[in-house]
């Protein structure tokens, strides 16, 4: 009876919408509102029917709870969060963070027409290769060069296209797979191509190679093991001697690169990363890597290598499948004119420049933070920290770097986590040892006033 009368008594939809009004509520779309509306009164339904309730809340108490609702509703599902974690690639919050010169190009073209396809000298039709493929091949030193939408569409177009009907021999020990059921072995059945599994887990010798070569061979595929490391007693062929091995039989050397740096990490203290210009120069015929990960611009995949093979790959029917949108390739030519100058790309690709970030820096970056948090009213400490570079990317490398431990009050680091993760900006950040910690690698100068604010709304 008594639960029949508080059903009885929950608001309308429509009474409810006509209270809901004032600054916070105009901000919203309609349908954020009623679908907030609508999720308040259901909440309240269920509550009484599982005699959770047992009275109503006051009416304030309700269109706050819808208001929430609809803040809730109205926030895209893909949004910015804020990157505490010091995992500078991390590929749940993205991967890379684009450069300002690289995300304004992509506003540009977004929002206007543009000479994708279209050649202002001729007035006539235009490639939308052209914009990127002779900038990515002078960069690196390449003959040629392509674009694709990620490293694996890359992959799956080099080895359909060249090695379909075939044998395509490749080392045990680098049949990788790169998550989300992307395994080099499953890839090439896709491709119609047979593996030729050559070596051991830790050790392939050339003559593995040699002795596997025969009629059907169509390529020797490398693959770099940009996820994992095997140590101790291992042993690989060197590129170059790969390369003269493919030679002497008429067959191309395929690498995929995974990562694919154009800078040589080791002056960030970074070892074991190979770049993109060594693989080109030891002649491998075609290269692959991914476009967000060490490289630092958009999802992409990266192709280079010698012109009739790239002519090859452009050809194939994949090719118009797999191909880029105008917003990637935007992005990707402000990214890559960068690299034209060493220095500039350290300064404007911001994976380069948070990965170059000397540790000096960013001791004085956890500082300052520690100082806003404070005048904020929150406190912390400066602690050192150790970050990942992440994105499968040289995964047995800590770089050194600095971080705020943010003291939680009353809540236990566990509970302050949530709460920042659940702001509509979300925080991010890494729970070590108890402490909640911030790491001021990944963070971009804008996020300052931010976290704050997050922080004093949470621990207060
Ligand atoms: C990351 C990676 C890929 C896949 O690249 P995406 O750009 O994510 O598609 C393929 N191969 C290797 C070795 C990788 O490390």
């Amino acid at each position: 009876m008594e639960q029949q009368h508080l059903l009885r008594s929950i608001p309308k939809v429509d009474e409810l919408l006509s209270e809901a009004s004032g600054v916070a509520w105009e901000a919203l779309s309609p349908a954020a509102v009623r679908d907030g509306v609508r999720g308040a009164l259901d909440a309240l339904r269920e509550g009484i029917l599982s005699g959770a309730l047992s009275a109503l809340p006051g009416r304030e108490a309700i269109l706050e709870d819808a208001l929430a609702r609809a803040g809730a509703a109205e926030l895209p599902s893909l949004r910015r969060v804020i990157n505490g974690t010091g995992v500078v690639l991390h590929t749940n919050l993205g991967r890379s963070c684009l450069s300002a010169r690289a995300s304004a190009a992509v506003a540009e073209v977004a929002r206007h027409y543009s000479t994708l396809e279209y050649d202002v000298e001729s007035g006539s039709r235009g490639s939308r290769h052209d914009h990127i493929d002779g900038l990515l091949a002078s960069v690196t030193g390449a003959e040629a060069a392509m674009v694709v939408n990620n490293n694996a569409a890359a992959v799956l177009l080099i080895l359909s296209a060249m090695g379909r009907g075939g044998e395509v021999v490749a080392s045990r020990g680098e049949l990788v797979e790169i998550g989300g059921s992307f395994r080099i072995p499953d890839i090439m059945t896709q491709c119609g191509c047979a593996l030729r599994e050559v070596g051991a887990t830790n050790k392939t010798h050339l003559f593995d190679y040699e002795n596997a070569i025969g009629p059907e061979t169509r390529a020797l595929l490398r693959v770099h093991t940009s996820n994992f490391r095997i140590v101790g007693f291992c042993e690989r062929p060197g590129l170059a001697e790969l390369v003269e091995l493919g030679r002497k039989h008429g067959l191309p050397v395929i690498e995929d690169l995974g990562s694919g740096s154009l800078v040589d990490l080791a002056a960030f203290g970074i070892h074991d990363e190979p770049t993109v210009q060594q693989s080109v120069r030891a002649g491998v015929d075609v290269i692959s890597f991914s476009g967000d990960k060490l490289l630092g611009g958009p999802q992409a995949g990266l192709i280079l290598g010698k012109k009739q093979y790239i002519e090859k790959l452009k050809k194939h029917p994949l090719a118009r499948a797999l191909r880029v949108d105008k917003m990637t390739i935007a992005a990707l030519r402000e990214t890559l004119w960068a690299y034209r100058d060493g220095e500039r790309a350290r300064e404007q690709v911001p994976v380069l420049a948070m990965l170059g970030a000397p540790e000096d820096a960013l001791r004085a970056r956890a500082e300052k933070l520690r100082l806003a948090l404070a005048e904020a009213g929150a406190q912390a400490q400066t602690v050192p920290a150790e970050g990942q570079v992440g994105g499968g990317s040289c995964p047995t490398q800590l770089v050194r770097s600095w971080a705020v431990a943010v003291d939680p009050g009353a809540l236990t680091v566990d509970a302050l986590a949530e709460k920042l993760r659940r702001f509509p900006l979300p925080i991010i950040g890494r729970i070590s040892q108890g402490q909640y910690l911030l790491d001021v690698r990944t963070l971009l100068e804008e996020d300052v006033d931010d976290i704050c604010r997050a922080v004093k709304e949470a621990v207060s």
